[in-house]
């Protein structure tokens, strides 16, 4: 699939539609969903232009990919989720239901979550 520049994400990081971010560094933006799953419910999205998982995991370079990884775990820190615990999510494709085609990470906590998939 070839990356949408007009997708949500891109004009959010291009500041063109607003957010309530979280988190910012030269690798990600962390800000809050806009319809949350969760008490706490953010998006981790790479400032690179990548459609989804399978994308962001070939093509990225290591430095994106260590910088997007570490930007999660501060993010999880600094919102004081790594105790009791958090579920981190990437919707790839149409059978995971993803909606922006712009790579990102969901992150839930501020409860028990129940089973991982609905059933
Ligand atoms: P996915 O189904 O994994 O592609 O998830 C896309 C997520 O983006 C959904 O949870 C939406 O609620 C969220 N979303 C869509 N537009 C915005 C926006 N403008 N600001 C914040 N979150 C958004």
């Amino acid at each position: 699939m070839a990356y949408d520049p007009n997708n949500v994400f891109a004009r959010i990081l291009r500041g063109e539609i607003p957010n309530r971010t979280v988190y910012e560094d030269d690798f990600v933006l962390a800000f809050e969903d806009i319809n949350p799953q969760a008490p706490v419910h953010v998006l981790v999205i790479p400032k690179g232009a990548y459609t989804d998982l399978a994308d962001f995991s070939a093509r990225a370079t290591a430095e994106e990919l260590t910088g997007f990884f570490r930007a999660v775990a501060a993010v999880a820190r600094q919102l004081d989720l790594v105790e009791p615990g958090f579920r981190a999510l990437c919707n790839t494709g149409a059978d995971a239901h993803q909606e922006v085609p712009h790579f990102h990470l969901h992150l839930f906590a501020g409860k028990p979550l129940g089973p991982m998939l609905a059933r």
